[in-house]
């Protein structure tokens, strides 16, 4: 099932025209894009939307219209009220009773009242909103009707699953739908009138025709309409909420996935109640439009230092990138086999219990324990057997036992298993001593993980162990981060880019933006090769143009201190967004923060020494934040030191180390800042405090192996 456009109503009913939050928004997603607009009348919207359906119409395109409000009443009620039991008639007898005006003015209460008089008890409207008192519609709650049901079928299910619609007959207080159930049947009661077989409302009719009808519910999606309001400031709710739910359901069209939400398997929801459209496939309905909503950009000025900070701590530098930063990129779903290295965007539940039965954990034998005691025990044994994926169909009795094998499900009449190894059998009967304990060596149902738990939290990077539990909860896809692509650029004239190339004495070849490539990729993001550049302002603003447009977040290197050739904080000051922070911390000069066009640059050292420890330090924690996967702390532990060295204060300090097979750290045999050897010799790097510290054999210092930074 295909639709070119999807509108969204969100009705009201208010009695005078109203514009902003509570009044009425409908949203049109189309191929180019979505668009909204918030009509100050009924009377206008209806308009709106005829002029709407008959555009697809001319058009020969497919149009599915949403309604926020009920297309039927609970069982029993169209009957009552119109001597049919089918949803339309109360349509009908709506649009002939209920006066609806230019000005929004509107009957809905007193009819509402007369419905009442029509059964023997209070009858099912109440909820009087109004100042004047509206004859047989009462302010408060009357004990319930007993004839109709307060919800609808569709409703009930709902609220089993954590959503909470209110009654249609609550027709007052906040969340109500009754009011513009009144006054939402009778407009499409008229379309119904304007249209004919072109239009088929859902689920009373096949949804075969150009435009369908259908009830939706679009405060389903409330995780997805925050993190759209969260990236376009002043955008209210209601608007946000058409929108998300106008672009979930054309995504499922485009993808083809909408079928499943039109099934209708109940003949009381078919031919009079309704039901919510997606109401049983949210977590579809999220997922597509999780992958439209790409989260805002980091402020211009985000990185702002406070004025006349000198030397920043390294710890102090970090807490603020970390408060500053946030993930920047949108979501999609990914197959199993995809997945791995990739952060869940949402938490995983658990499709089935794991195990999905209770089972035996060993080869043994199975019976009731009740049967059995104190003492030699001697169980007759039944004929065939029940191993891991051939059950055994039949009843175990009280007081005989079964062969069983690790894995079984329990056979009925087996709560214990006795181990194979602790019995004697002659093939009749089963010898062991007791007692055993009760449930001896079975596995409870869900005992690992219960079905509906969550499995994952939201930003957990999956690893190999987790496709194995994600497989076995039956997770064939999972919510995951879009990738976090990298650029890398490298500036300097005396940089030849490439090692195939030939390089002058005075040239030297590009060590970082391979190595800063490698990190991206170690990290399982996207890298994205920006090249290299001379020192020339103008090209390097062209390139970190390009790198705004194809990258999420931007590593340079070089140029970045406040000399003559510095080129690159130079620019990043020009454009008005660099804050160069001055970061106590060897090796490693200031490392210049800017956003360039929206896209956060991190301008690393030239050196390639400074550039890796200033990435690892600070980069590595800064993408995973921006990747969805949260901040992260590198794995560190104190041990023995295997050399001297008196520190100075002031500076923290990452000398390039080695961790021995005797457990100690041994450190490079120089700390010279141009020895790239080192990086490739050590497996780690030691940490030593921003004090002053006297080291010497046998000191512990705080090692920081590579593997803990992902390497
Ligand atoms: P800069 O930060 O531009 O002053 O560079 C500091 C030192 O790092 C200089 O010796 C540069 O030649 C060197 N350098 C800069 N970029 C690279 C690079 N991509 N690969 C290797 N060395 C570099
Ligand atoms: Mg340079």
């Amino acid at each position: 099932m295909k639709f070119d456009r999807v509108a969204i109503l969100d009705w009201s009913a208010a009695s005078t025209p109203k514009t902003g939050a509570d009044s009425v928004w409908l949203a049109l997603a189309g191929a180019g894009g979505v668009t909204t607009s918030n009509p100050p009348t009924r009377g206008e919207a209806e308009a709106e939307l005829k002029a709407t359906i008959q555009a697809s119409l001319d058009a020969g395109e497919r149009l599915l219209l949403g309604c926020d409000f009920s297309l039927g009443f609970p069982v029993g009620f169209a009957e009552r009220l119109t001597g049919q039991g089918r949803a339309q008639a109360v349509w009908e007898w709506l649009a002939q009773h209920v006066h609806d005006g230019d000005d929004n003015r509107h009957s809905l209460r007193e009819v509402a009242g007369r419905i009442n008089q029509l059964f023997p008890d209070q009858g099912p409207f109440w909820g009087n909103g109004a100042k004047n008192e509206v004859a047989h519609l009462s302010r408060t709650k009357p004990a319930r009707s007993a004839t109709l049901n307060e919800f609808r079928l569709t409703e009930k299910e709902a609220r089993a699953l954590k959503l909470s619609p209110k009654s249609c007959w609550q027709l007052a207080g906040a969340g109500a739908v009754g009011a513009q159930t009144l006054v939402g049947l009778p407009m499409l009661s008229r379309f119904r009138q304007a249209f004919g077989r072109h239009m088929a409302v859902w689920p009373f009719q096949n949804p075969d025709a150009p435009i369908v009808v259908a009830e939706v519910y679009p405060s389903m999606l409330t995780a997805e309409v925050a993190a759209l309001q969260a990236g376009q400031p002043g955008m209210i709710k209601d608007e946000a909420q058409v929108r998300v739910l106008a672009s979930a359901l054309l995504s499922l069209s485009e993808g083809g996935e909408l079928d499943a939400l039109f099934q209708d398997d109940l003949p009381v929801v078919a031919r009079e109640e309704g039901w919510i459209l997606g109401l049983r496939q949210q977590l579809n309905l999220r997922l597509a439009v999780a992958s439209r909503i790409e989260p805002p950009r980091l402020r211009d000025d985000c990185f702002a230092m406070p004025q006349g900070v000198d030397w920043v701590p390294v710890d102090e530098a970090l807490a603020r990138l970390r408060s500053v930063l946030r993930p920047v990129t949108g979501t999609e779903l990914c197959t199993l086999s995809q997945c791995q290295g990739r952060i869940l965007s949402q938490p995983v539940i658990a499709r089935r219990s794991n195990p999905p039965m209770p089972n035996s954990a060993v080869d043994g034998y199975g019976f009731a324990h009740a049967a059995t005691g104190q003492g030699p025990q001697r169980l007759p044994l039944v004929k065939g057997r029940a191993a891991a994926g051939q059950p055994f169909n039949g009843v175990v009795p009280f007081g005989a036992a079964v062969r069983i094998l690790t894995g079984a499900i329990l056979p009925e009449g087996v709560d214990t298993v006795v181990l194979e190894e602790d019995t004697a059998t002659d093939g009749a009967s089963v010898v062991f001593d007791g007692p055993i304990k009760p449930r001896a060596n079975t596995r409870k149902a869900g005992e690992d993980v219960a079905e509906g738990a969550s499995a994952l939290p939201a930003g957990h990077v999956l690893r190999a162990p987790d496709l194995a539990l994600l497989s076995a909860l039956g997770i064939s896809k999972a919510p995951v981060h879009r990738q976090l692509r990298v650029g890398v650029l490298s500036t300097g004239t005396e940089i030849v880019p490439d090692p195939s190339l030939p390089a002058k004495p005075h040239q030297i070849w590009d060590a970082n933006r391979p190595m800063l490539l490698g990190l991206a990729r170690s990290w399982n993001y996207e890298p994205v090769d920006l090249g290299h550049v001379i020192d020339d302002p103008t090209l390097i603003a062209q390139r970190l143009d390009a790198g705004a447009q194809q990258a999420d977040v931007i590593f340079t290197s070089g140029g970045a201190s406040a000399g003559d050739e510095d080129h690159v904080s130079t620019l990043l000051r020009e454009s008005g967004t660099l804050t160069s922070w001055r970061i106590a911390l060897k090796p490693g000069r200031p490392l210049a923060l800017a956003v360039w066009k929206g896209a956060p640059v991190l301008g690393l050292p030239g050196n390639p020494v400074a550039a890796l420890v200033c990435a690892l330090v600070f980069g590595r924690p800064a993408l995973s934040l921006m990747a969805g996967a949260g901040w992260q702390t590198p794995l560190a532990f104190n041990v023995p030191a295997a050399f001297s060295k008196s520190k100075k204060p002031g500076r923290r300090e990452y000398l390039r180390a080695r961790l021995t097979e005797q457990g100690t750290a041994e450190v490079f045999k120089s700390e010279g800042s141009g020895r790239i050897s080192g990086l490739s010799w050590a497996n780690g790097l030691v940490e030593l405090p921003d004090d002053a510290v006297q080291i010497e054999p046998g000191t512990p210092v705080r090692f920081l192996p590579y593997a803990g930074f992902g390497l």
